[in-house]
């Protein structure tokens, strides 16, 4: 269904141009579900706009997107837009992102019924209240009536999310989608879309920097650093074998049950650098315990582990991997 070669990003920043996104690929079929993990600032997001056609101006962007056979870069800006919010949908982190602040929140989920069925004004209402109940909105009838500023942030993200889902679209994605919400409307939010993934044989990308969503909702994960893949393959064979330092990183660092009241996190060494700072090595680099002259000079290739289709970039794999 999206097929994604050589996928790349160009932002002008005040320090030059900077690529934010260097050679991206993947293939998502339907009913397939991708997550992608990284620090803020990796490329994540920039990746999710780049597919959606909604990078800024400034930037460039070359490659191949191919949504069920269409071209997505040599289609024009308006026959992207029949696309958005129809065959493919994004959820934002911030839904003030996709809501606009003057309108009432029923309006909002039924006008991409409008725009892309042609429905009438009171079918798609009634199909908004549906929704509203399907993400968890409590008293959805009245709530429908309300201007977002008075919902809660956590209630502003499932109208958000019934939005994306009102025209039943192909290929979902969600950006950070339950950062704002609490365990349990998180937990509701992910069933939901699992549920849709399972029913409608909708395509998922997740972009998460939590390690324990993106392992109890994807089949297949790409980590990015520097806006490139350092590893990728199915969850269970990454989760079952961490090859790449900085995955090792994020693993250390993430919070667990049981941690003794006090102690601190792991954290890993350094900041994630300035787009126009990345070495034309490896571009963890800078903050890899293993980084040797070699690795600041030489891009390292992607290498495959013992699981098929589970691959790490790293020019010193075996040490990652003793040094577990
Ligand atoms: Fe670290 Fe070098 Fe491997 Fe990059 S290539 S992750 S710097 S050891």
């Amino acid at each position: 269904m999206l097929e994604v070669k050589d996928l790349r990003v160009l932002l002008q920043t005040r320090r030059g141009p900077a690529e934010a996104v260097r050679g991206l690929s993947f293939e998502l079929a339907r009913g397939e579900t991708l997550g992608l993990i990284g620090e803020s600032g990796c490329g994540k997001s920039l990746t999710a706009l780049a597919l959606m056609g909604l990078l800024p101006e400034n930037a460039q962007v070359s490659g191949h997107i191919r949504f069920q056979g269409q071209d997505l870069l040599a289609l024009s800006d308006r026959q992207r837009s029949t696309l958005r919010g129809n065959r493919m949908a994004m959820v934002f982190q911030e839904p003030m992102m996709a809501l606009n602040p003057l309108h009432r929140i029923g309006a909002q989920v039924a006008e991409p019924l409008r725009l892309h069925r042609g429905w009438s004004a009171a079918r798609a209402q009634a199909e908004a209240q549906r929704l509203l109940e399907r993400v968890g909105l409590p008293d959805a009838r009245r709530r429908a009536q309300a201007y977002p500023h008075e919902l809660s942030g956590g209630q502003r993200q499932r109208v958000s999310i019934a939005m994306a889902l009102a025209c039943e679209p192909d290929l979902l994605i969600a950006d950070e989608p339950t950062t704002a919400l609490d365990l349990t409307i998180q937990g509701q939010i992910l069933d939901l879309l699992a549920e849709l993934v399972e029913e409608r044989g909708m395509g998922l990308i997740l972009i998460s920097h939590d390690l324990g969503v993106i392992a109890e909702n994807v089949r297949q994960m790409l980590v990015m650093y520097g806006g490139s893949v350092v590893e990728r393959g199915p969850t269970e064979a990454v989760f079952a074998r961490l090859g790449h330092p900085y995955t090792q990183g994020l693993f250390a660092a993430r919070p667990r049950l049981g941690m003794a009241r006090g102690a601190r996190l792991q954290t890993i060494a350094g900041s994630v650098p300035e787009l126009a700072d990345l070495p034309s090595g490896c571009p963890f680099s800078a903050r890899c315990r293993l980084a040797t002259p070699e690795c600041w000079r030489t891009r390292p290739p992607a290498l495959l582990m013992a699981q098929a289709g589970h691959e790490v970039s790293c020019l010193h794999l075996e040490e990652a991997l003793r040094g577990l």
